[in-house]
C-alpha cells in the first residue's frame, strides 16, 4: 500500500486531500501540529469507513517535531506540503516588519524545506515519489507585475512573497530530482471556503482537495517542476488569496 503524508491536514484543504487519498487506497499520515485536533479529524474519517489513516503530530516550524514525525514513519510515497498561514490581513511593503515575514516564512517556506528534507530519504526509496506544494495564484510575479492593474491584488506582500519563494523552491527541487522518478509540482487550490479565508471563496474544500490530489496521482509521464492554477487567472479583484 502506498503511503502519503499531508501537513496541516486536521482541517480545510489538507483534510480533504487526506480524505481523497485515503479513498484512493493510500495509507494516510494526517499531519497536525495539535495531535488532539489531528486525532479528531481521523475519527471523522474513520466514521466514514476510512480506516487506512492515522494522525501524526507535526509542527512544520519545529525541527524537533519534524524529526519525531520522521522517526515514526518507515516508508513514504507522497508528501503534500499543505500547512500554511496568511499572517494577518494588514500587509504592506512599506510597513510589514521583518518579524512578520519571519513568522509567515517559517511556516510557508522554511517549514516546507524542513519537512521535505526530513522525508526525502524515504521518498527516494519509493518507486514513484510525488511532492505537491500547495501554493497560490497570488504568488505569480508575472500576473502581479502590472502595478497599474488594480484587478490583481497586491496587498498581501508577506504571504504572496512567501508563496513566490515556495514556487522557486519547488522548481529547484524538481530540477535536482529531474533524473529520478519524482514528480514535484506547486498547485493553487483555488479561492476556497476555509478558516483561512473566513469561509469566503469560489471553491469548496472538496473541489480544492481534488485539485491538489490530481498532482499526487500524476503518472510517470506527468509534469514535474511546474506550477498549476486551474480555477481562474488572474484572480478577481475581491479575491484576497
Ligand atoms: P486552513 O483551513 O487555515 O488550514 C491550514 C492548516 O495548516 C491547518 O491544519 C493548520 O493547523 C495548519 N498549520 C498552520 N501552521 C502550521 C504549522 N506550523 N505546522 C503544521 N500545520 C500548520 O487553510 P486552508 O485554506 O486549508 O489552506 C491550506 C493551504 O492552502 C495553505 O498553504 C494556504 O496557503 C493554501 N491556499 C489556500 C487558499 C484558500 O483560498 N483557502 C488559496 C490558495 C492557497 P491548525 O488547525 O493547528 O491551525
Amino acid at each position: 500500500m502506498k503511503s502519503a503524508l499531508i501537513t496541516g491536514a486536521n482541517k480545510g484543504i489538507g483534510f480533504e486531500v487526506a480524505k481523497i487519498l485515503a479513498q484512493k487506497g493510500f495509507f494516510v499520515y494526517l499531519g497536525s501540529r495539535n495531535l488532539a485536533n489531528g486525532q479528531a479529524a481521523v475519527e471523522k474519517l474513520k466514521a466514514q469507513g476510512l480506516t487506512n489513516i492515522t494522525a501524526l503530530q507535526l509542527d512544520v516550524t519545529s525541527q524537533s517535531s519534524v524529526d519525531a514525525a520522521r522517526k515514526a514513519i518507515s516508508s513514504l510515497d507522497v508528501l503534500v506540503n499543505n500547512a500554511g498561514i496568511a499572517g494577518g490581513f494588514e500587509q504592506s511593503a512599506l510597513t510589514s516588519t521583518a518579524d512578520q515575514y519571519q513568522q509567515v516564512y517559517d511556516t510557508n517556506v522554511f517549514g516546507v524545506v524542513r519537512v521535505t528534507q526530513a522525508f526525502i530519504d524515504l521518498l527516494k526509496n519509493a518507486p514513484e515519489p510525488r511532492i505537491v506544494n500547495v501554493s497560490t495564484a497570488m504568488a505569480s510575479l508575472s500576473a502581479a507585475a502590472d502595478i497599474f492593474n488594480d484587478n490583481y491584488p497586491k496587498r498581501y506582500v508577506v504571504y504572496q512573497s512567501s508563496k513566490s519563494a515556495l514556487n522557486m523552491y519547488t522548481v529547484n527541487l524538481a530540477y535536482e530530482l529531474r533524473d529520478t522518478a519524482f514528480k514535484v509540482n506547486a498547485v493553487c487550490p483555488g479561492y476556497t471556503q476555509t478558516d483561512f479565508t473566513g469561509h469566503q471563496g469560489t471553491s469548496t474544500p472538496e473541489e480544492a482537495g481534488q485539485r491538489i490530489a490530481k498532482y499526487v496521482l500524476v503518472g510517470q509521464n506527468g509534469p514535474t517542476g511546474q506550477y498549476f492554477s486551474e480555477e481562474y487567472f488572474p484572480a478577481p479583484a475581491n479575491c484576497p488569496w
